[in-house]
């Protein structure tokens, strides 16, 4: 498969002062998709990115932000993410997520099945505990926390059920097209990220990805750049993925393309790992950047907002 870079940068603080973008999963060409179905991705990441942008508008912080945006994405049945997220070899929805502030507060959780918004419930984790991050909260748990509560079949749709069989019986490869993140820049120049997924479909009970890893799958900065990446978990778990691009611009000062072009050359393409991130600095700057064939996301372009699907 290939492996060839594609970058694009965007600066959009400009005239509002924050800025947001959103992901929505890396994998296959687009043409896999159909036009209906493209579609129906293309609504659910602008609904989502009104709901982010929204909190921004009127002086909300980025972390109220990215959790608006991803809630919603989770609430989707189309996205890996919350319900309709990817299902693992015997069939089990197991959901992971995170959440990190740029002035270093951070909290996750893994393997989820009660939380109706994993997001909510890595906040809570962040805001409410002593830890960072959380393996399979108990359902007392999440409502001791004031949060929704859903059956674990909630999450599991017939879709994810065909793609698991399909996926176990060769008929398809495992396109991962779905997990989503947010990143976000307040008017206050705070920065934000967040991340949710339901994992690799047919993956081992159990398994984690780097979704709830601060520093692979998702991380924050103040003065630097927040980060949600998306693809090969192990690969980004190795490469610490998203501390990396920020490490390059604090210690090598590289600008953010720089930095995630190198982080993506040296730490996925070189060891074969497939995937993509987005990243926001401090300056408003965006990038959207994978080595996969194509990657979901979402920005803002003047008076449009511009979906990738
Ligand atoms: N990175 C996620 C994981 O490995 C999957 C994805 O982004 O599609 O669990």
């Amino acid at each position: 498969m290939s492996r060839d870079l594609q970058l694009k940068l965007i600066s959009s603080t400009s005239s509002t002062g924050y800025c947001l973008v959103l992901h929505a999963g890396a994998g296959g060409r687009v043409e896999e998709l159909s036009l209906e179905d493209q579609k129906n991705y293309s609504e659910g990441l602008e609904a989502a990115y009104r709901a982010g942008e929204t909190v921004l508008e009127n002086r909300g912080t980025a972390l109220d932000a990215v959790c608006a945006s991803v809630a919603s994405l989770e609430d989707n049945p189309l996205f890996n993410a919350g319900r309709g997220a990817a299902l693992t070899a015997t069939g089990r929805a197991e959901l992971d997520a995170a959440v990190m502030t740029g002035d270093g507060q951070a909290g996750a959780i893994a393997a989820s099945r009660h939380a109706r918004n994993p997001i909510h419930a890595a906040r809570k984790v962040m805001e409410e505990t002593k830890h960072v991050l959380l393996v399979s909260p108990t359902e007392e748990l999440v409502t001791g926390w004031g949060l929704e509560t859903v059956e674990p079949d909630y999450f599991i749709t017939e879709a994810r059920q065909r793609q698991l069989r399909n996926v176990r019986d060769r008929l398809l490869a495992g396109s991962r097209h779905g997990t989503v993140g947010a990143v976000a820049v307040d008017k206050a120049g705070r920065i934000a990220a967040a991340t949710s997924t339901g994992g690799m479909v047919n993956q081992s009970d159990g398994r984690v990805g780097d979704t709830p890893i601060i520093g692979a799958g998702t991380y924050a900065r103040n003065g630097l750049a927040g980060v949600s990446c998306t693809g090969e978990g192990e690969a980004f778990i190795k490469g610490a993925v998203a501390h990396d691009v920020t490490s390059r611009m604090r210690y090598l000062h590289a600008a953010l393309p720089a930095a995630v072009a190198a982080t993506i050359d040296t730490e996925l393409t070189a060891h074969d790992g497939s995937g993509g991130l987005i990243a926001a600095d401090a300056h408003g700057n965006l990038v959207i950047a994978h080595n996969s064939p194509a990657m979901f996301a979402a920005y803002r372009d003047g008076e449009k907002i511009i979906t990738l699907t």
